[in-house]
């Protein structure tokens, strides 16, 4: 079918997740063909190379062959078992096993959704199941941070804290409550690594204090924030955070769903501050996109908690028709082999510090306030003026505008509200493709002024 008839189709019948309806009509759809490795190449036959892992999901890269065996063997002997009523399939149970095994500490009971946002509603369900059964119902209320995205579920979307994500759709509901981010480029009480960890869990046991204790349920944050920026927080923040929510008796949840698996270094977030969450939500990297698979881990305690005060002979009333999909899985499996087995954790780490370093040298570009990096994500917050971090004007700054001068470059990146690039590419790269992507994007920033 020509590119033009799937345009015409396009706009005529698919509403696209988080687009403009109205400027979607106008732009047209950009469709992608094939990809290998860390390159992609559009319906047009153009080649780009992935800065930013289709979305920040890809992190062992486009092509592998052994997914792909993976998946169809599955398909071929057992495309589906459902995960209700205690039914299963070997690759979820074998996965499951091996993420308990992966992730931090006692996390150690996975329960699988389809991707990010349904993995951030099932640990806010069984947040408030835990504490209905555990006899401290009045403990209802949610603390997230301020530039946090947590997904797109009905109740997950609140936890986010994007203004696109609210407005007209009656959110924030009640119960929920934002702290400020741990934003150093901007934060009033200054950007030194203590005044903004200071600042951050001064306010969360502020916000608790306001609310009393008694009524909140847990805190939500990324370990670095994407979607509102690439917001990285200085080391010991997530510690300290973690600290200061078991003080005050609250939940701690990490949603790893773009930091896990490799994306900042280890294969957890976590993992580099030693934290234990109580949950931990995670998806993207976990099959790096080849099929749709999320996951919550939840630590032994809150498990053991749910299960020893839980009705009997009532089942709690949470899942979805594929949850733990047996194709999903084993895709799953295949990709954390790789990341161990296949080395792509250990590239992702040796990309991931000459990544931090090549972008460092974009610092002294006329538009660039800030460079800020963890491992292979990253985020450029572009200025008009670089002493007073005056922003750049509108038209300048609108995400589909630096979008498509850096696709015209050859790269493909995000822009978010704020003039802030993110950059988020496959594990897999190698030094010169790191080059490729830091060298099309400082072209990309040339054209501009
Ligand atoms: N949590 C975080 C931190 C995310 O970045 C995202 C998606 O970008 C989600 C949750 C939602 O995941 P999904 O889009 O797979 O539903």
């Amino acid at each position: 079918m020509s590119v033009n008839s799937l345009e015409a189709l396009d706009r005529n019948h698919w509403v696209h997740p988080v687009a403009s309806w109205a400027g979607h009509e106008k732009r047209g759809v950009t469709i992608m063909k094939s990809a290998r490795g860390a390159f992609v190449t559009d319906a047009d036959g153009h080649e780009l190379i992935d800065g930013f892992a289709g979305l920040w999901c890809v992190n062992v890269g486009y092509g592998h062959e052994s997914i792909v065996q993976a998946a169809a063997a599955q398909m071929r002997e057992l495309p589906y078992a459902t995960g209700y009523f205690s039914f299963g399939s070997e690759p979820a149970i074998r996965l499951a096993a091996r993420l308990a095994e992966l992730t931090p500490g006692d996390l150690n009971h996975i329960y699988f959704s389809l991707g990010g946002s349904d993995a951030v509603d099932s640990a806010l369900r069984l947040i408030r199941y835990y504490y209905n059964v555990t006899g401290r119902p009045a403990k209802k209320q949610i603390i997230s941070l301020e530039r946090g995205y947590h997904g797109s579920s009905s109740t997950g979307a609140g936890v986010t804290a994007l203004p696109a994500f609210h407005l007209h759709f009656d959110l924030p509901a009640e119960g929920q409550h934002y702290i400020a981010s741990p934003y150093p480029y901007r934060n009033p009480a200054g950007s030194d690594d203590a005044a903004v960890i200071a600042a951050s869990v001064a306010a969360l046991r502020a916000k608790v204090e306001e609310i009393g204790a008694d009524n909140v349920a847990a805190f939500f944050c990324e370990p670095v924030q994407g979607s509102g920026g690439v917001v990285v927080p200085p080391r010991g923040w997530l510690k300290a955070m973690r600290e200061t929510a078991r003080e005050l008796d609250i939940l701690f949840v990490a949603d790893e769903v773009i930091t896990g698996f490799g994306r900042t270094g280890p294969m957890f977030a976590c993992e580099a501050e030693d934290v234990v969450p109580d949950m931990m939500t995670m998806a993207k990297g976990l099959t790096s996109g080849y099929a749709p698979l999320g996951a919550l881990a939840i630590s032994e305690r809150v498990y053991r908690a749910i299960a020893d005060n839980a009705p009997a002979g009532s089942p709690i009333g949470h899942g979805y028709t594929y949850s733990g999909h047996p194709v999903s899985a084993a895709v799953g499996l295949e990709v954390l082999r790789l990341y161990t087995e296949g080395g792509i954790l250990a590239n992702g780490q040796r990309a991931g510090a000459h990544f931090e370093r090549k972008l460092a040298e974009l610092a002294d570009h006329p538009l660039v306030g800030e460079v800020r990096a963890r491992g292979l994500l990253a985020g450029i917050e572009l200025v008009a003026d670089k002493a007073t971090k005056e922003k750049l004007p509108r038209e300048a700054r609108l995400s589909e505008h630096l979008f498509a001068r850096g696709y015209a470059n050859g790269v493909i990146f995000r822009a978010f509200a704020d003039d802030i690039i993110g950059l988020a590419p496959p594990l897999c790269c190698s030094e010169s493709e790191i080059d490729l992507i830091v060298a099309r994007l400082r072209q990309t920033l040339d054209d501009m002024l």
